[in-house]
């Protein structure tokens, strides 16, 4: 007689080894919760692998025998993808964890995907190197989850996008496939640029295992300003007069509403408003470059020119770098003040930057015809024309009424973002959360060729199944 065939969950407990799974509930449980408590998944094994010819072992596995799988990195995504939601396998890149180089001449850096985007800032920062994706989740986020949600983030003004900072990739295909890719190339013309497929793919095409990353020069000076502004069509003159005067040197402009000031002065140790008395909104800005160019003079003459013609009502300049932390520190706390404050339901999207008055005056009456009383909290990053266009409810603490509210409220900003020709998703990507709203704002045509991407990828669709991707509704 044969001796009888492993099953499939100890094949690949097999192929990791005993370091490189969990069965164990209490180790499993944190990855099954995400940051907003929206989506709570089940998952019967977490592998762990620590090299890509692991991940490939495994890939290799699930791909024979169909056996669904879900890539998980720092667990700070806000679309609900990284959750295995209907009992998938897991996969944490919490174990490829190592720096592969640094070329400080050439600039660039490599690092496998679960290296965390502060520890790739930091190793940069050490050599006076600039690694500029900068999101509030540093800390907990990973290389490998910015790729694969292209994440954006409060720089990309003037450093674009995650995948303006790819320079080469390593990934795993569905299959077991390698895709060896770790150029550290500026151009490369060699045909289709693979990697772009799987960045802000949300882990629906391959597994990432290592990135090349673009660093830049360290900037010598940063000016930093917080300005009261009277209104978003202010705002939106301001950005363009800050551009003029410091000749594009600012690296972000974000907007922030008074409310979003008084949540963080509220639940926040030590934050306070810098302002003797309040204004509707503030941006907060700023510019940086190397010390020879007199940026601090060219951005302080913009704000004196735009308090002359009264897009700024009052501003603050940092005049050291504990100050210019502390505004940061401001519109860095918003998401986490408002969880505090209680529910709220949350829009990320995207509008031509000079469409954003008309989307607020449009978009915001709309939403409290749906839920009267919601305390609107619009703020992000107005340079780029995205905005986090959310709503508390009209009390603090817990509020099951408003939140089933979420699908209505939603359709109606969406069908709004449409009509401005705008994204219903900047920069957190479409995940669980917004994937049946897909076909209503993207052509099928679209929608076609993404299915046919997925089918050439990951022809059995085993990884990160029911994500991204809607199906085909059959009528
Ligand atoms: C407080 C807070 C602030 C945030 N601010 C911003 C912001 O300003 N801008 C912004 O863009 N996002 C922001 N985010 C969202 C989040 O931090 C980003 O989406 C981040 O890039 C996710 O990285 P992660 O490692 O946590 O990925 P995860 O949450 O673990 O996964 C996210 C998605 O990527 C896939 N994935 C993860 N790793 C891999 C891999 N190695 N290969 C293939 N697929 C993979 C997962 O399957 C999932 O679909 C914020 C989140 C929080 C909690």
């Amino acid at each position: 007689m044969s001796a009888p065939k492993p099953n499939v969950y100890d094949r690949l407990k097999d192929a990791v080894g005993a370091k490189g799974f969990s069965i164990d509930a209490s180790e499993i449980a944190p990855h099954l919760e995400e940051w907003r408590g929206k989506y709570h998944g089940h998952s019967p094994l977490l592998l762990k692998p620590a090299t890509p010819a692991e991940v490939s072992a495994i890939l290799r596995i699930c791909h024979e025998t169909g056996t669904p799988i879900v890539t998980q990195g720092g667990n700070t995504g806000l679309v609900g993808g990284q959750i295995p939601l209907h009992g998938e396998v897991l996969l944490s890149t919490q174990r490829l964890n190592r720096l592969r180089g640094l070329d400080e001449g050439g600039m660039t850096l490599t690092a496998e995907a679960g290296v965390t985007l502060a520890q790739v800032q930091q190793v940069a920062d050490d050599k006076r190197l600039l690694f500029p994706l900068r999101l509030a989740s540093e800390g907990s986020c990973t290389i490998g989850g910015n790729i694969a949600t292209n994440a954006g983030g409060t720089h990309v003004l003037r450093y674009g996008m995650t995948r303006a900072l790819v320079l080469g990739l390593e990934v795993v295909l569905a299959d077991g496939t390698v895709l060896a890719m770790l150029r550290a190339l500026h151009k490369d013309n060699t045909g289709y640029d693979l990697k772009q497929a799987f960045i802000g793919s949300e882990g629906t095409l391959g597994v990432i295992t290592a990135a090349t990353l673009r660093l830049f020069p360290k900037p010598d000076v940063a000016v930093t300003a917080l300005a009261a502004v009277p209104s978003p069509a202010a705002a939106v003159k301001l950005l363009g007069a800050m551009q003029a005067h410091t000749g594009g040197m600012l690296s972000a402009f974000e907007l922030m509403p008074r409310i979003a000031l008084e949540f963080v002065t509220r639940h926040m140790d030590g934050a306070r408003d810098p302002f003797a008395s309040a204004s509707p909104w503030y941006v907060l800005m700023e510019a940086t470059g190397g010390s020879h160019a007199n940026l601090t003079a060219s951005f302080e003459d913009g704000l004196a020119d735009a308090i002359t013609a009264n897009l700024v009502t009052d501003a603050v300049v940092a005049s050291s770098a504990a100050q210019a932390a502390a505004l940061w520190k401001l519109r860095e706390s918003i998401s986490e003040s408002q969880k505090r404050e209680g529910a709220s339901i949350k829009h990320d999207i995207a509008v031509p930057v000079a469409a954003i008055p008309d989307f607020l005056a449009k978009a915001v009456p709309a939403v409290l015809a749906i839920a009267p009383g919601a305390r609107p909290v619009s703020f992000g990053h107005l340079g780029d024309g995205n905005l986090h266009f959310n709503f508390n409810s009209s009390k603090a603490g817990d509020d099951p009424k408003f939140l089933s509210l979420w699908e209505d409220m939603q359709q109606a900003v969406h069908d709004i973002v449409k009509e401005f020709g705008g994204s219903i998703s900047a920069e957190h990507g479409i995940g669980a959360m917004k994937v049946s709203q897909l076909p209503r704002y993207k052509s099928h045509e679209e929608l076609d060729a993404m299915r046919a991407l997925k089918r050439a990828f990951d022809p059995k669709n085993i990884l990160n199944p029911g994500k991204l991707i809607p199906p085909v509704l059959k009528l």
